[in-house]
């Protein structure tokens, strides 16, 4: 029997009533028919006919899709399968060639993670990724998530994958009146009643297809939706209203300043510190970032060296837990001074589009007005 469709519900069933299997088949004939084709994916058709997902392209591909979208990710994943087709090529790759070719899918710590995985399959592993969830899990930087993800979608193991995706279905197919964040166990808790043995790599991936595209955060298309029979947050009259969600905190804003540095045509980057934000990443050099924006005084003393720096106003971005307003200063020089603190990476303007975004932001400004 399901329980009532609001408030908290018992989750702790010994076994899958009837109804759900009803439930999964009509999810997994859905899957059959209607299966996103993206890059790393082997269709339900392919593996019915014994193609199985290669485990590297499974974790690359997963790690790439955490905080970011299948269409900005797919170019990335094409291009480095295309350089790096295996887990042993990706960690025979030099650090800066890997960070290079990551810049754009943000968070860096991420690449860095990447790599000492890749390092660790290849050298103690023999290049052979584990085929379990504690295997996986064992891996440098692979979550929770990401070694069930591998788990269900390379070796079928009935792993419970959760991702914003499986949330949000979930939250609506049993009415969740819990708040998001604290909802996250519960709505766990939830979706592992519905993993089995039958086709566990499927399931998950059906999960994550439904959320994508037809259980959508803002205009779920319940019309189209093979779980409808099941949903109690359709049954409530508004399932966009789920999953509920706690008052968020502001994001705080900040204020710096970036300096681009121009000799011939070459623009002076600095590696900046390995720990903290785009750490070992190249960029501008810049002043602190704080609260409180600098005066043209604080500003033309905070670079890092002296010039004749014209203020070309500011650029704006928004990173996962504060904002930015980037001043722009810029100068030109023809000598080879070094940054206070560091030595400058005199980089060819066309190098530029590796930079992190913020500071490609504020070169393609300046280069607009130099
Ligand atoms: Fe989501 Fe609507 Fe389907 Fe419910 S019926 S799971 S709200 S798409």
């Amino acid at each position: 029997m399901r329980a009532p469709a609001c408030g908290r519900r018992e989750v702790m069933k010994a076994s899958i009533p009837t109804n759900w299997a009803a439930l999964r088949s009509s999810l997994l004939a859905w899957y059959d028919r209607q299966a996103r084709t993206l890059a790393w994916r082997v269709s339900p058709a392919d593996r019915r006919a014994g193609v199985r997902s290669d485990p590297y392209r499974v974790w690359l591909s997963e790690v790439m899709l955490q905080q970011t979208t299948v269409p900005h990710a797919t170019p990335y994943f094409l291009s480095f399968t295309q350089r790096w087709p295996t887990v042993s090529d990706l960690a025979a790759a030099p650090d800066d060639d890997l960070m290079a070719a990551w810049a754009g899918l943000g968070y860096y710590a991420r690449a860095r993670n990447l790599l000492a995985c890749a390092r660790a399959v290849a050298d103690q592993h023999d290049g052979v990724f584990p085929d379990t969830e504690e295997g996986l899990r064992a891996l440098p930087g692979v979550g929770a998530y990401t070694a069930a993800a591998v788990a269900a979608i390379a070796f079928d193991r009935p792993a419970n994958v959760v991702d914003g995706n499986v949330e949000r279905v979930m939250s609506r197919l049993f009415a969740v009146e819990t708040p998001l964040p604290d909802a996250k166990p519960e709505l766990k808790a939830l979706a592992g009643e519905l993993v089995t043995d039958e086709r566990p790599g499927d399931w998950a991936q059906a999960l994550m297809d439904l959320g994508a595209t037809v259980c959508k955060p803002k205009g779920p298309l319940c019309d189209l939706c093979p779980v409808s029979t099941w949903c109690d947050a359709l049954k409530t009259g508004a399932p966009e209203t789920y999953p509920r969600k706690a008052k968020k905190a502001d994001r705080p804003h900040r204020h710096g300043v970036a300096y681009v540095l121009t000799r011939g045509d070459t623009v002076a980057l600095v590696r900046r510190p390995p720990k903290g934000l785009l750490g070992g990443m190249l960029g501008l050099p810049t002043s602190e970032w704080r609260a409180t924006p600098h005066d043209d005084a604080e500003a033309r003393a905070a670079a890092p060296v002296a010039g004749a720096w014209r203020d070309l106003g500011a650029v704006e971005h928004v990173f996962t837990h504060f904002s930015l307003t980037l001043r722009v200063f810029a100068a030109t020089t023809a000598g080879n001074e070094g940054a206070s603190g560091g030595e400058f990476v005199w980089t060819p303007r066309e190098g530029l589009g590796a930079l992190p975004s913020v500071f490609l932001k504020a070169a393609r400004a300046a280069e607009r007005l130099l």
